[in-house]
């Protein structure tokens, strides 16, 4: 259950809501935890989570290994501030900061050569799927941010996919489990396709767009969704919480 913050909270209410999540009951033999922080946060997220099984991503990052880039940050920095992942290709980024599938190829790539696990989104718009492009797009994105990887055919170990359709994400509207199914069984096709069969069958895929406590045993219950991307209901640890241990009851 990873949770991406975006541009939220402040160091004190990050603390806070750490504190709570780091206190609370959590059976990590059924569910990973992760957190990305904005970049700010992440050395005192780093801190207070040592100790525990706890994993911190960054929401973003440079392919570059430094240099003149005004305003990013690189894999390495990532790294330092404790990082074991990154997301990458987030609709957001993609949209407000005109971030293309090569540019996220690029970043896929220098984030494996880190050593950080990619967290790599992927998703249509409302007027896509309207139109019946949902399969086309999340087969072009695949295609084009892992270009580097599929002329091998081998993907890297344990990066993470996440199915999050644009038109779900904050917007109140979850796509139906079986909407979110469907897709996540042809990414699985795909990468048996681009890889091999296992890569198809072991791949994490995660699915995001307004996850909530109410709707997350459903999706779970998917077979081909391992786990949830969250935004706007992981930044109170009552709902995150309640989504992180979706096994009880
Ligand atoms: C996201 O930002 O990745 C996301 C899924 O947001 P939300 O849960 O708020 O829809």
């Amino acid at each position: 259950m990873a949770a991406n913050w975006k541009m939220n909270l402040s160091l004190y209410e990050a603390g806070d809501l750490l504190t709570e999540i780091k206190k609370a009951e959590i059976d990590f033999n059924r569910v990973d935890v992760l957190v990305a922080p904005p970049f700010t946060t992440l050395p005192s997220a780093h801190n207070l989570l040592s100790g525990t099984a706890i994993q911190i991503a960054g929401q973003n990052m440079h392919w570059e290994e430094a240099g003149a880039f005004t305003g990013e940050v690189s894999p390495l920095m990532l790294k330092e501030a404790g990082c074991t992942h990154v997301i990458l290709g987030h609709s957001e980024r993609r949209a407000l900061f005109f971030e293309t599938s090569t540019i996220i190829n690029n970043k896929v790539a220098a984030a494996v050569n880190t050593g950080l696990i990619p967290i790599l989104c992927i998703g249509e718009s409302l007027q896509q799927r309207e139109e019946k492009k949902t399969f086309d797009i999340v087969r072009e994105q695949l295609q084009e941010s892992l270009h580097s990887f599929s002329q091998g055919a081998v993907l890297p170990e344990g990066l993470i996919l996440a199915y999050e359709p644009v038109w779900a994400i904050g917007t109140g509207k979850t796509a139906s489990p079986q909407q979110a199914q469907e897709v996540h069984s042809f990414i699985r096709d795909w990468l048996r396709e681009a890889f091999d069969k296992n890569t198809g069958r072991l791949t994490t895929i995660l699915y995001g767009g307004s996850v909530r406590p109410d709707n997350i045993k459903e999706l779970m219950a998917q077979p081909d969704i391992d786990g949830a991307l969250i935004g706007g209901a992981s930044l109170k640890a009552d709902s995150f919480l309640s989504i992180v241990r979706f096994y009880e009851g």
